[in-house]
């Protein structure tokens, strides 16, 4: 039974180890606190589980639905990005349902890359963008995204022979997992950038609205020329707390939107229709739920930024998302300083080369624990670990 090269090739998935390490030890007494894994930890607000529970109900939702989405779903989602950015969507032509952005953030890959063509993928990043291009028999070239550059990818460093065979770009912020987000003279240049070489552009916005102290991160869809080089990933999971529901979309430009659903209809069936109901309820109706969890993730992004800064880094404070991106301290690894705070703590973070090459020498906070625990884990660091020298 040999399984197919492109299985063979897939690196094991990060957390399935880190998780087998935890289980040990709690099965041998440790009390662990996990800040691994970015899931987020608080409910469905009331309003959208009252929707599932009524649509669930209803025989008509209960049939295969439509492998694109509802239109009605699709609807919210222009709606909400009307409210949000102001930007106009085309339902009909420029949105499609996702089972989750993840399975579209794959299934992209599909639709574009043929062996021999190239992806320009975010290095640290979530893995799924670079694991598509592989399924695709496709290679992946790597954009650094470094500190000096305030963890933006440099372009100017992609050479022209490669920016002339990619045939996608994946980019993504607020940014999993160094926390950095893009400016507008950034979207600028991906745009210039993505038209001179004919490369589509796949923004991944899962954490648009996660954001602190004011900020308010733009849509990719705002910039002029967008819709005519790129699409938009976005996703009920983090803005929400839906990440079990499987619920997300894809937007921008039409013949990207039918090539992926032209994939999925042969792929897979759709999402249930009375998930879509309750994402209707989500994207159209109180936002104040995202505020509140925004509010709730600052407050342990504080306590945790603090806390380190206390011992000896000397960290700002990201302006969106659920991570906090740190660099080890001097004479460890990722993977060495993340076992000796495990040992000596009982704390878990994840190591930054789970994230790529790049993501060598830090290590990442997911802020998906309540404050009581976060207090609990830094205290637990600042007794056994102490200062830290860089
Ligand atoms: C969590 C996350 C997603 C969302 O995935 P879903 O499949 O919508 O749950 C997408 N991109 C990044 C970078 C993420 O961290």
């Amino acid at each position: 039974m040999e399984e197919a090269k492109r299985i063979r090739q897939l690196p094991p998935y990060l957390f399935a180890r880190i998780e087998k390490v935890i289980e040990q030890a709690k099965a041998e007494g440790v009390d662990v606190i996990s800040l691994g894994i970015g899931d987020p930890d608080r409910p469905t607000p009331d309003h959208i589980i009252d929707k599932l529970c009524e649509q669930a109900h209803n025989p008509a939702n209960h049939r295969y639905p439509s492998s694109v989405g509802m239109i009605s779903y699709r609807e919210a989602v222009a709606h909400y990005y009307k409210n949000r950015f102001g930007v106009e969507l085309d339902p009909k032509i420029e949105a499609v349902t996702l089972i989750g952005s993840k399975e579209g953030i794959a299934h992209i890959s599909f639709c574009y890359l043929d062996p021999g063509d190239v992806a320009l993928i975010p290095d640290p990043g979530y893995p799924v963008y670079g694991i598509g291009a592989l399924l695709s028999g496709a290679e992946s070239f790597v954009m650094p995204l470094k500190a000096e550059n305030g963890f933006l990818p440099d372009l100017d460093a992609i050479p022209a022979e490669i920016a002339r065979r990619a045939k996608l770009m994946f980019i993504n912020y607020p940014n999993n997992p160094t926390g950095a987000v893009a400016d507008d003279s950034f979207y600028h240049k991906v745009i210039a950038f993505a038209r001179e070489y004919d490369i589509i552009v796949c923004h991944d916005a899962a954490y648009q609205d996660i954001t602190f102290d004011g900020y308010c991160p733009p849509s990719f869809m705002e910039y002029p020329g967008a819709k005519e080089v790129g699409i938009e990933f976005g996703s009920c999971s983090k803005s929400y707390n839906m990440t079990g529901w499987r619920l997300g979309w894809a937007v921008g430009n039409p013949r990207v939107i039918e090539a992926l659903g032209r994939i999925k209809s042969n792929i897979d069936s759709g999402c249930f229709q009375a998930v879509q109901y309750a994402g209707i309820a989500a994207l159209t109706g109180p936002q104040e739920c995202t505020c509140e969890m925004s509010e709730v993730y600052r407050e342990r992004r504080d306590i945790i930024i603090n806390g380190l800064n206390h011992i000896g880094w000397n960290l700002a404070k990201p302006k969106a998302a659920i991570y906090i991106w740190v660099p080890v301290p001097k004479g460890y690894t990722s993977i060495s300083f993340a076992e000796y705070i495990f040992k000596k703590t009982g704390v878990v973070i994840t190591p930054g080369n789970g994230y790529g090459e790049y993501g060598e020498g830090y290590f990442r906070i997911a802020l998906t624990v309540e404050k009581e625990r976060m207090i609990e884990a830094i205290d637990r660091i600042k007794d056994k670990v102490g200062h830290v020298e860089f």
